[in-house]
C-alpha cells in the first residue's frame, strides 16, 4: 500500500525538514529528503545553541518526546547563568527548572542534527544531499531555512578548559539591537554578538565581545574557528507555497525577539507532515499554535528596539525581581491584552511583517 503512493518530497534536512520527515515516515509514508548542502548542519557546525524551554509549561524535551521525535543527543539543562549590563554589572539568572537546553548543532556526533537524521534513517527516509529544489510536483514540504538576514550572530566557536555554563552580555557597543553570549558545554565553547542592525560592522562587534567575555569571565580558547549565521523573520509568516506546506525559518516561524527558532522550526515540521498524513489544516493549526507568540514577540521586538543600555539594565533588574528567570521568560513571551494592543505599534515599525498572518 504504503509503496504503491507517491513519496512524501522534504526540501531542506535542517530541524523543521528532518521533524517532517521523521513524522510523515512515522505515519509510514515513504519520504524523500533534498538536501542542497554535502551534510546535515552544514550551516552550524559544531555551534551551541539554545533550546528554549520557556514558551510552553511542559518541558521542552517531553514536548519533543510525546512529538515523537528523538532526544538522543547531547545536551546539558541550564538553570543558571549570568548577566552582564553595560556597566559591567553581573545580574544572575536563576530558575528551579531549566532556562534552555544547551545542544550542539552541526553534523557531528551527539548533535541535534546528528540525532534527527539517525532517526530519519532509522525509519527509512532516503536523504539526497546536493539536491536543491525550487519546487515539487508532488506532496511535500519545503523547509529551506532563513532567505535573507534580519539579524545576524558571528563569533568563534572554540575548545576550552571552561566549565558548562552560559553568560550574556546586554550592551549596544557589543551587539547592536541584540545581545553577546558565551556558552559553553563539555569543554567546547561559542561566543558570539548576536546584533540586529550595523551588520557591515560585525567583525569590530565581535573582537569587542570576545574582549569582554575575557576580562569579565575569563576563558581559553583553543581550536578557534570563525562562524557567522542569518536569521530571518519574513512577515507574514508564509505556511504554503501553492499547495506545499512551508515550514520552519523558511516560513517565518522565529522568534524574533531573540532568535529562538529551533523549537518553532521543528513543531512546524511535525504539524506540515500530519496536514499531508491525516489532512489537517496547516494553516489553521500554525495560526492557532504560533500565531499569538509570533505577534508577541514581534511586539517585545519593538519595544527592545527602543530600550537601549538603561533600558536593558531595567529588564535585567526586573527579572531579577521575578526571582525566577524562567518564569520571567514565560511571562514575557505569554501572549498578553497589553502587548496585543501594542501590535499595531509593532507592525507600523516592521512594515514588512505588518501584513496580517498567513
Ligand atoms: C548563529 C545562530 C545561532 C542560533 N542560535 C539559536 C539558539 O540558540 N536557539 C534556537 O532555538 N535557535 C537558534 N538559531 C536559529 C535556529 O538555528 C534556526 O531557527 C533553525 O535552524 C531553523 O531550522 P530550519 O530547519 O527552518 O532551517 P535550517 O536549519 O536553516 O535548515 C534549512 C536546510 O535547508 C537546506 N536548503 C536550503 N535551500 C534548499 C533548497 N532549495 N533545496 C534543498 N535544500 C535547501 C539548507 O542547506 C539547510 O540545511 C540560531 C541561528 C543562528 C544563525
Amino acid at each position: 500500500m504504503t509503496g504503491l503512493r507517491a513519496p512524501i518530497e522534504v526540501v531542506g534536512a535542517g530541524p523543521a525538514g528532518l521533524a517532517a520527515a521523521i513524522t510523515a515516515a512515522r505515519g509510514g509514508r515513504r519520504v524523500v529528503v533534498h538536501e542542497a548542502g554535502r551534510e546535515v548542519g552544514h550551516r552550524f557546525r559544531r555551534d551551541l545553541q539554545g533550546l528554549e524551554n520557556w514558551t510552553g509549561d511542559r518541558d521542552a524535551l517531553d514536548v519533543l518526546r510525546d512529538a515523537g521525535l528523538t532526544t538522543d543527543f547531547d545536551h546539558a539543562p541550564c538553570l543558571k547563568g549570568v548577566a552582564f549590563d553595560a556597566w559591567d554589572r553581573p545580574h544572575a539568572l536563576c530558575s528551579s527548572a531549566p532556562i534552555f537546553y544547551l545542544v550542539e548543532r552541526g553534523p557531528g556526533r551527539g548533535s541535534l542534527d546528528r540525532a534527527l537524521l539517525d532517526q530519519a534513517l532509522c525509519l527509512g527516509v532516503e536523504i539526497r544531499y546536493g539536491s536543491r529544489r525550487q519546487r515539487l510536483d508532488g506532496p511535500g514540504i519545503f523547509a529551506c531555512g532563513p532567505r535573507t538576514a534580519d539579524a545576524i550572530a558571528a563569533g568563534y566557536h572554540f575548545e576550552t578548559g571552561l566549565v558548562d555554563g552560559f553568560w550574556v552580555i546586554l550592551d549596544e557597543a557589543l551587539a547592536p539591537g541584540g545581545y553577546a553570549y558565551l556558552l559553553v558545554m563539555g569543554g567546547r565553547g561559542t561566543v558570539k554578538s548576536c546584533m540586529f542592525r550595523d551588520f557591515a560592522r560585525h567583525r569590530l562587534y565581535v573582537e569587542r565581545t570576545v574582549e569582554r567575555f575575557r576580562r569579565l569571565v575569563g576563558f581559553d580558547m583553543l581550536e578557534v574557528r570563525f562562524h557567522c549565521g542569518v536569521a530571518n523573520f519574513p512577515r507574514p509568516p508564509a505556511a504554503r507555497s501553492r499547495r506545499q506546506p512551508i515550514a520552519g525559518e523558511q516560513a517565518g516561524f522565529q522568534d524574533a525577539l531573540a532568535g529562538f527558532g529551533m523549537r518553532y522550526a521543528m513543531f512546524s515540521g511535525v504539524m506540515a507532515a500530519r496536514s499531508l498524513l491525516d489532512g489537517t489544516d496547516y494553516d489553521a493549526s500554525c495560526e492557532q499554535a504560533m500565531k499569538r507568540p509570533i505577534e508577541t514577540a514581534d511586539v517585545n521586538r519593538a519595544i527592545y528596539d527602543r530600550l537601549g543600555n538603561r533600558g536593558y539594565r531595567w529588564l535585567l533588574r526586573g527579572q531579577a525581581w521575578t526571582g525566577d528567570t524562567r518564569r520571567f521568560l514565560r511571562w514575557l513571551y505569554r501572549p498578553a491584552r497589553l502587548r496585543h494592543l501594542l501590535l499595531p505599534w509593532a507592525q507600523r515599525r516592521h512594515p514588512a511583517r505588518s501584513r496580517r498572518f498567513a
